[in-house]
């Protein structure tokens, strides 16, 4: 086997990560056509999924999302930095988060308890400005969002913080457990008990949401005045049940790849990688690809996960490392320098971020979100 490099390849990246501004702005485009008249806040946490958030932002803006949604206030404020002034929800709050802060820069708080609530009219009273709220409601998820049995107690404060200007509820939101159909109705109902009770209290909220990618596309009910769709917009299925994006109309947004790094011919019986759990049964070829488990490669996929390169899937054979793993290309010519995808379209023949999370027993969102910093990021597309 050369060690030459090939030369279509050789003036890219030994790995990275490429995110295609485009596809997201159609993606965002493709779901919100889907949910109208519903309209789309489009989440950005995590650094949009590991997509990065800035270039992600502006893509789902472009697409036609209305809001943009993120759990930390910190993410939020990165947003701000970067001069986007899009409505922004941030939903996951320190105990200690500094709410003036969110007020001076116009971002819109996610309240989830009544000390919440105070406090938030307290950062406001003390920026002399008014408070953007969206109350959330625990319907049955059990994570945060007012408890069933606070709720009356807390639209009524939230109501009497209105009165005396220093809360706006702009919205009132909840998340759903995506478990079956009838768990969805019942928080859907629950749900609508809790808006009953806002109104009832005399709260007005200009949006209401329930939905992220998941309940978006598959319960119409679900969608009320704004749905939050995260996964969706990078073009990775929520469903974990075999459907693709492409049935979904979406694209994926990430490609992970990298360059065959060197390239080795084998005999029969020779060990493969840290324990010799895998042995070749032939003569055959190892292409060293440099990506490992600290790019967030997942180690859980050793000997089950597929790779594109030199134009087929070829398998992962013996353990993934910390930066490095082998693929078995039989008698198939491949040289130092060429590109292997790890993920990305499957039109073009490369496995899905949610094929890896079948085979490391986890989610495709896992996949995209864990690729570590190591790994620069490409943009294609965009304005
Ligand atoms: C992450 C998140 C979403 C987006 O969920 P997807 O399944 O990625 O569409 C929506 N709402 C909340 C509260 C979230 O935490």
């Amino acid at each position: 086997m050369s060690e030459t490099p090939s030369t279509d390849a050789a003036s890219r990246p030994f790995r990275e990560a490429v995110i295609d501004l485009d596809a997201v702005r159609e993606n965002v485009a493709a779901l919100i056509a889907q949910v109208a008249p519903a309209r789309a806040m489009v989440v950005v946490k995590a650094d949009a999924y590991g997509h990065g958030a800035v270039p992600v932002a502006r893509a789902a803006l472009a697409g036609g999302a209305s809001w943009l949604g993120v759990a930390d206030l910190d993410e939020a404020i990165a947003l701000r930095d970067a001069r986007i002034d899009a409505p922004i929800l941030a939903w996951l709050h320190d105990p200690d988060a500094d709410f003036a802060r969110a007020v001076r820069r116009n971002v819109d708080v996610g309240v989830s308890s009544i000390p919440q609530l105070r406090a938030v009219a307290e950062a406001a009273a003390s920026v002399g400005e008014r408070a953007e709220v969206h109350l959330k409601i625990d319907t049955g998820l059990s994570r945060n969002g007012v408890a069933p049995d606070e709720w009356q107690e807390a639209v009524r404060a939230a109501a009497e913080l209105e009165a005396q200007g220093r809360v706006r509820v702009r919205g009132v939101f909840s998340h759903l457990a995506n478990t079956s159909p009838d768990e969805d109705a019942a928080q859907l109902a629950a749900f609508d008990a809790a808006l009953a009770a806002a109104s009832d209290a005399g709260l007005a909220p200009e949006v209401r949401h329930v939905a992220s990618t998941a309940g978006a596309l598959r319960r119409p009910e679900s969608r009320y005045d704004l749905v939050r769709l995260g996964i969706g917009c990078y073009g990775v299925p929520p469903f974990g049940d075999g459907t693709t994006a492409a049935e979904l109309g979406l694209r994926p947004a990430m490609t992970l790849r990298g360059r065959v790094a060197a390239v080795r011919r084998i005999a029969p019986g020779t060990g493969v990688s840290y324990g010799h759990v895998w042995r070749a049964d032939r003569p055959t070829t190892l292409a060293l690809v440099p990506l490992g488990y600290a790019d967030g490669v997942p180690r859980q996929a050793s000997g089950r996960a597929e790779v594109w390169l030199a134009g087929a899937r070829r398998p992962i054979v013996g353990r993934i490392a910390m930066d490095q793993f082998l693929v078995e290309v039989g008698d198939d010519a491949v040289v130092v320098g060429d590109e292997v995808v790890l993920f990305g379209d499957p039109a073009t023949g490369a496995p899905s971020a949610d094929e890896w999370g079948d085979a490391a027993d986890t989610i495709g969102y896992e996949i995209v979100t864990r690729i570590g910093p190591r790994v620069p990021r490409t943009y294609v597309g965009g304005a």
